[in-house]
């Protein structure tokens, strides 16, 4: 599993290197305490030795007795072994019992070093228990007399001290498997979350755009989730829009080529006059314009959706608005319908042939559209930092609430007269397609008193005169 290895390999990382800053601290606290505690230790029994040291420097002679009752004078003193030797090393006095060493040579190294007038003090861990030994020579005038010898040897303590590093232990342990059970859960939950957006990116390029994800939260993962969401959202609708596309545009060719079929097989199994197969033959080449039209406008359609587009340049407006009313002046007077201009000269930066075809679609529908004898009012001029172009009829105008549709592809109001004026409903959202392609905006609003009027802006683009 390659994407969960990185986050586990992480957790390997943090959970050693927390582990070993564990282990250092577990010596190093255990090294303090034994520290501590030796210290004290040492103190107290080099304190007691002093005591003593100074209570048989003021006795005359060194007898058991003597030396007894001194040790017995300090009431604190508990040490384990008290010996007292002669500067020579023999014990004068020891404390033990069994194994009681007086009038023998105690070579011990500490006694050995105090003889030479030295002092020892130390203390050591032995088979759990704390062990503290202090030597202290007695001096006079310069001469070592004897040595005074304690040993402590504390069971209690030590096996407190080891408690405690125990628990020291314990608790580091535990706290190493507390970090070593959370990271491999978070890893965990964390490869699981990435398993999943995986799934689903394999299942979006396998084409299922429905996959969503259900990440909770607010890290980087959640972020990811949201915008794989968004990304579906949107590969989703395009998909749906492109099959709606696809059916519709199918379902529009169908039927010009229904038409023509009916039509011809209607000549070729009737007897008819001529007059009749001549308007028969008349409506198969109709039925072939518009399916000629039909796929221009699909060819213009999928065009714009692969944005291909030609280099934008800058031009003036008025010459292309007037060659498009040219070419629609005829078709406004089969129905007796006049085109009014008033065009003010703009220059604006875009591709002349989208700004044809987007003219050429309003003032075509405004003609379509209209009534017998109507009127077409085109008007072309600048406002501000805008140019605006309006395109106004005199027809039946759009109702209110086909207003938001026009501009949809295949939308057409009523249908039958739509199609009957040879219009598939494209022609509006090719129009909407190329302003949008051409930083424009594009508005719909019915005539003041009847009919329907068209709102092109485009910023103007005035190209400055020093320029060359
Ligand atoms: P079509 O090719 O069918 O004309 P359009 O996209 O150009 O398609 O227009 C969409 C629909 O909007 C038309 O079918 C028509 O019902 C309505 N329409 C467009 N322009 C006008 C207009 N000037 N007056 C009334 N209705 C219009």
């Amino acid at each position: 599993m390659v994407p969960a290895s990185s986050q586990l390999r992480n957790a390997i990382v943090y959970i050693l290197i927390i582990g070993i800053a564990l282990f250092f601290l577990n010596i190093y606290a255990s090294g303090k305490l034994r520290s501590m505690v030796f210290s004290t230790q040492e103190q107290a029994l080099s304190d007691k030795a002093q005591l003593i040291s100074a209570a048989l420097l003021q006795t005359d002679t060194l007898t058991a007795s003597a030396i007894e009752s001194s040790i017995n004078a300090s009431e604190e003193l508990s040490a384990t072994r008290s010996v007292v030797t002669d500067g020579g090393g023999f014990a004068l006095y020891d404390s033990l019992e069994t194994g009681n060493a007086e009038g023998k040579l105690l070579l011990f190294p500490e006694i050995v070093t105090a003889s030479r007038g030295n002092q020892v003090v130390y203390s050591r861990f032995v088979d759990g228990a704390i062990e503290t030994r202090a030597a202290i020579p007695l001096m006079r005038n310069g001469q070592v007399l004897g040595v005074v010898y304690l040993m402590q040897y504390d069971r209690d303590l030590g096996a407190l001290i080891s408690a405690m590093e125990t628990n020291i232990l314990r608790i580091s342990a535990g706290l190493e498997l507390a970090i070593i059970l959370v990271a491999m859960l978070l890893s965990g939950a964390f490869s699981l979350r990435l398993r999943k957006i995986l799934y689903s990116i394999r299942a979006m390029r396998d084409g299922d755009y429905s996959q969503k994800l259900d990440i909770r939260g607010h890290d980087e993962l959640a972020k990811l989730g949201r915008e794989f969401n968004t990304l579906s959202d949107r590969l989703e609708e395009s998909e749906r829009r492109r099959r709606q596309f696809v059916s519709d545009a199918s379902h529009e060719l169908k039927t010009p080529l229904a038409s023509i079929k009916l039509l011809s097989d209607s000549i070729l199994q009737n007897e008819m006059d001529l007059q009749t197969e001549r308007e028969f033959i008349g409506d198969i080449g109709r039925e072939a314009d518009r399916l000629g039209r039909l796929s221009q406008k699909l060819l213009a359609l999928t065009k714009l959706d692969s944005n291909v587009s030609n280099e934008r340049e800058i031009i003036d407006a008025a010459p292309t608005v007037e060659k498009v009313i040219r070419m629609l002046r005829p078709l406004a007077l089969l129905r007796g319908i006049r085109i009014q201009r008033k065009l003010q000269s703009c220059s604006i930066m875009t591709v002349e042939d989208d700004l044809y075809q987007i003219v050429f679609n309003l003032v075509e529908n405004a003609i379509k559209y209209n009534k017998d004898n109507g009127l077409v009012e085109v008007q072309l001029e600048q406002q501000g930092e805008d140019m605006l172009l309006t395109v106004s009829d005199t027809g039946a105008g759009i109702p209110e609430d086909a207003m938001e549709h026009i501009f949809d592809r295949f939308y057409r109001v009523d249908k039958a007269r739509s199609r009957a004026a040879g219009g598939a409903g494209l022609g509006l959202s090719i129009v909407s397609d190329m302003v949008k392609r051409n930083y424009g905006t594009v508005q719909v609003r019915a005539g003041e008193s009847c009919g329907t009027v068209f709102t092109v802006t485009f910023p103007i683009f005035e190209v400055s005169e020093e320029l060359p």
